[in-house]
């Protein structure tokens, strides 16, 4: 293994457990992966994220097939390989079921623009139809979702969300769930949120692309 390819499982293992700790993959939900040499790394099924080691992860070809032999990847990864085969900009995705943002998909609610870190998911975060769990359907619903976007809501499932890198997929997944937060305190409240407009969205995307906040 390359020391590049072992600091990448060592950073796989190491959001896991973050979003593990957050709460934010209740129940061994979700999953975490990257591009690598031969495709992507993909975290396992079945084992618990405390339990991780950097050989428990699964290597796929972008079309699938195990790149290595090895444990068994998560089964969502039909789910990574769509949206790496069409999404250049995507090196690392995040996927959870953090529970306010669950909570949106479950109504089938998207989260509208009210606030300007939004931008970091590239403008309102969609939700999607319901697809079952592991399935083309699901992956290809995600894809469509995922359009123009980095981060999209499963409807009656969970949050899907991608970044440049796989520190940037972590913060696209972790904002996602503050503002869909946000967005339930103003609906509890019976506030209706005051959005921004396409101009100052596309405006405060340009500063974070300067910033180098994003890789566009
Ligand atoms: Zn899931």
């Amino acid at each position: 293994m390359s020391d590049g390819e072992a600091s990448l499982r060592a950073r796989v293992i190491a959001i896991s457990q973050a979003l593990d700790a957050a709460g934010l993959v209740p129940n061994k939900s979700g999953n975490v992966s990257c591009r690598s040499a031969r495709g992507f790394l993909i975290t396992p099924s079945g084992i618990p994220y405390r339990d991780l080691t950097p050989g428990h992860l699964a290597e796929l070809a972008v079309d699938g097939e195990p790149a290595t032999a090895g444990p068994r990847p998560s089964s969502e990864w039909r789910m990574h390989a769509a949206i790496y085969a069409v999404r250049p900009d995507a090196a690392a995705i995040v996927h959870t079921h953090s529970p306010r943002a669950t909570a949106l998909a479950s109504a089938g609610r998207g989260i509208p623009p009210f606030h300007y870190m939004i931008a970091l998911a590239g403008g309102d975060v969609r939700c999607t139809g319901y697809a079952t769990f592991g399935t083309a359907e699901l992956a290809e619903t995600a894809v469509r979702g995922l359009e123009g976007r980095r981060a999209v809501l499963l409807g009656n499932h969970g949050v899907i969300a991608l970044g440049g890198s796989l520190d940037e997929a972590h913060a696209v997944a972790l904002e996602v769930e503050n503002l869909a937060g946000e967005y339930l305190a103003m609906l509890s409240a019976g506030l209706e949120p005051r959005l921004l407009d396409d101009e100052e969205l596309a405006r405060v995307i340009g500063k974070f692309a300067d910033y180098g906040r994003l890789k566009r």
